[in-house]
């Protein structure tokens, strides 16, 4: 076997070949609620989530099962549905070809089930662990029995390939194999074993976890066993191999799939170890030890997969030491270094420290956070991998703490610099994400404006699919008497309590309105509380209980917290929030320059932006200015990019003047004309072709007839 996607099953379905698809198929809502109130009722699965916190002594918030929780009809449905049925099977194919790489055709040749020589990047057998990990995400909702089978086989070849002391490395093996030259296991830190490694490990307890087989669980058991077995005596040579590092949270989340107690050592071994690295620099964040850092530095991705992996070593030990670093780095991310879409990494490339007093300790940097304040729009790279980094972080840091501005970070990365990685027709990525983007661009950059099917780095693409798959995991939480609801979105809940059945469906048209209702269809007789995420963007938000305005004793419901509704709940208990979201124009700190008299857009989490196709033709997108009373008024369009609240009002355009061959000249003030436009997510831009885009546009300043002021 292959990926076939006949075998694979993954093509779009046709109409009426599975009660999955006609539960979230568009064509029939009716029969849909019906089924899902079935599933409600009936649903028994209860495995842990992809971040299982269940026995994790540090966790104040557990998570819920991948197969308890899903969503039923509105944005994330459609979002899910697109992942399932466009992107899962598109990404099927190109992993199984040749066309672009090698992914899983290393694997059949390592296994003599094909012809050929190693081809591709070292870490793309990370990357397709990162794909099938979203392909089995996707089971816990559909219990597709053909493409469990597929993935079964997959697994055997992958099986088959590894090593019998554990090792698992297709571009090392291959490379080995041919040339019999120095390559070797754990030699060379671009090899990306680690990285690999620790994806897979992910990928088999999601595996496990959705499906109870054992199969992908042996596999990675193996490989724990091997890096156990290599990072038993650390040396300033395997320090270097800390690159990248998904192993932190892979070998945790072992750890919590086995129990076995020797992989939680190795976790805590694998961070020490870092402490080893002799010369290291901020782009792989080993300058100094992180227990002393303080700042977000280096390459973005490297850095996120770091904090994710210290704080979720943090959950299972409560070792202050991680969280002090985790907590200054966290601030400083939010309020120095992160986008107003949640981008992080500002660089493409750089020095760090930049500017320091002692120029000999100066390292370059690569797609990285940038020094404090400095965020340029046009050549930001906010790679996808860093925006998912940042939500697998805030994630971690929320479940061990319960405070809900973590969970606005991660809401924030969904809406806008996560999604954005992605085409709406599932079969497009971009790898940076840029805020700000002109034709022609001031500089050439490396990456595409324009996301394409294949980058020679393709981690981003199968990263936005298992995140996707996976996102209904991020909406609700758990603790000893509490339901979490962290995300809002249509969906349904069926978990457990204190050993009572809880169920609930909430309904809503989130994040296009803050209304949202939470019926309870199931529940014991114990009290527990609801606690409601009340986002950090919203004022006024209100609480009723059974259509009553609900105070729960006089607490309001404050932005950035969570309200919490205690009672004992009975069947057909009705919730219903209501989330003030009007369009609020956002500014920078004065000290980001690239921001300076600038204005942004947001309207609940979405930050929006201004694209040429909504801009009169021959309009540019340097020629839009802000009047400071600019009027926005929302308007839901069916028809436009998948169904989208778009945001019209009236700005100032000027006539461009030729700039050619001048940097400087003389300012002259111009006349202005209104024009009608039309901002639309930032998420969705780049999907009606090639296009110019700003999420930061220049205020007008003072308009006093039609002329400009200086
Ligand atoms: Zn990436």
């Amino acid at each position: 076997m292959n990926l076939q996607p006949s075998t694979f099953n993954l093509q779009r379905p046709r109409r009426g070949e599975s009660a999955f698809h006609w539960m979230f198929g568009v064509e029939c809502w009716i029969l849909n609620v019906f089924l899902i109130c079935l599933w409600c009722f009936f649903s028994a699965s209860a495995e842990p989530g992809v971040v299982d916190t269940t026995a994790s002594p540090f966790a104040k918030v557990q998570t819920v099962g991948l197969g308890e929780v899903r969503w039923t009809r509105g944005f994330w449905a459609d979002r899910f549905e697109l992942c399932r049925t466009q992107m899962v099977p598109s990404m099927a194919r190109l992993m199984q070809g040749t066309n672009y790489s090698q992914f899983y055709y290393n694997f059949e040749i390592l296994a003599g089930r094909a012809e050929g020589k190693p081809h591709g990047a070292s870490f793309n057998d990370g990357d397709f662990y990162k794909f099938l990990e979203g392909a089995a995400a996707t089971l816990a909702v559909t219990n597709d029995e053909a493409l469990k089978k597929s993935l079964d086989e997959i697994i055997g070849v992958i099986a088959q390939v590894q090593q019998t002391n554990g090792y698992l490395d297709t571009w090392v093996q291959l490379h080995q194999r041919e040339t019999n030259s120095n390559v070797a296991p754990f030699r060379d830190r671009s090899h990306w074993e680690v990285y690999n490694l620790g994806q897979l490990l992910t990928a088999a307890s999601v595996h496990y976890r959705v499906t109870g087989k054992t199969n992908f669980l042996a596999v990675a058991r193996k490989a724990a066993d091997c890096l156990d077995e290599v990072f038993k005596k650390p040396t300033p040579e395997l320090a270097l191999q800390n690159v990248c590092p998904s192993h932190y949270m892979g070998i945790v989340e072992i750890y919590r799939a086995t129990g076995e107690p020797r992989y939680l050592a190795l976790a805590k071994r694998f961070l020490a170890l870092r402490d080893l690295v002799k010369d290291g620099g901020s782009d792989n964040q080993d300058r100094i030890p992180f227990e002393k850092q303080d700042e977000a530095e280096g390459h973005a991705v490297r850095a996120n997969y770091l904090y994710a992996g210290a704080a979720d070593l943090f959950l299972e030990t409560g070792d202050t030491n991680l969280w002090r670093p985790l907590a200054e780095i966290w601030t400083n991310v939010v309020s120095q270094k992160m986008y107003l879409t949640g981008g992080c990494g500002a660089l493409y490339d750089g020095a760090s420290p930049d500017g320091a007093s002692y120029q000999s300790g100066i390292t370059r940097v690569h797609q990285s956070y940038g020094r404090n304040y400095q965020l340029p729009n046009t050549t930001a790279h906010n790679e996808t991998c860093a925006n998912i980094g940042n939500a697998l972080w805030n994630w971690r840091m929320f479940l061990a703490t319960g405070e809900a501005k973590f969970m606005d970070v991660v809401e924030l990365e969904f809406y806008n610099a996560v999604l954005s990685g992605g085409a709406l027709d599932g079969t497009n990525y971009f790898y940076s994400n840029p805020l700000r983007v002109t034709d022609p661009l001031p500089v050439a950059l490396r990456w595409s404006r324009t996301r394409v099917p294949f980058v020679s780095s393709f981690c981003c693409p199968p990263n936005l699919v298992r995140t996707i798959a996976e996102s209904a995991d991020y909406a609700y939480g758990k603790s000893a008497d509490a339901v979490w609801v962290n995300l809002y979105g249509g969906s349904a809940l069926a978990t457990e309590l204190a050993g009572e059945k809880i169920k609930l469906t909430q309904e809503t048209e989130y994040p296009w309105n803050g209304r949202v209702r939470i019926k309870l269809l199931a529940c014991g007789k114990k009290e527990f509380a609801l606690k409601l995420r009340i986002p950090g963007w919203t004022t006024g938000a209100r609480v009723r209980l059974n259509h009553q305005p609900e105070l729960a004793g006089g607490t309001p419901a404050l932005p950035a917290s969570y309200f919490e509704i205690r009672r004992a709940w009975q069947p057909g208990d009705l919730v219903d929030l209501d989330l003030p979201m009007p369009a609020r124009w956002m500014e920078a700190n004065p000290l980001v320059e690239e921001d300076l008299n600038q204005v942004a857009v947001q309207r609940g989490p979405v930050v929006y932006c201004l694209e040429s196709p909504d801009l009169p033709p021959g309009v540019k997108i340097a020629d839009a200015l802000i009047p400071a009373d600019m009027k926005l008024v929302a308007r839901f369009d069916q028809r436009l990019l998948a169904g989208i609240v778009v945001l019209d009002g009236q700005a100032l355009t000027r006539s461009e003047e030729n700039w050619k061959g001048k940097l400087y000249r003389e300012f002259h003030p111009g006349a202005l004309k209104p024009v009608n436009v039309k901002f639309i997510p930032y998420s969705v831009w780049q999907n009606r072709g090639p296009a110019e885009m700003s999420v930061w546009l220049p205020l007008a300043g003072r308009e006093e007839d039609g002329r400009f002021l200086k």
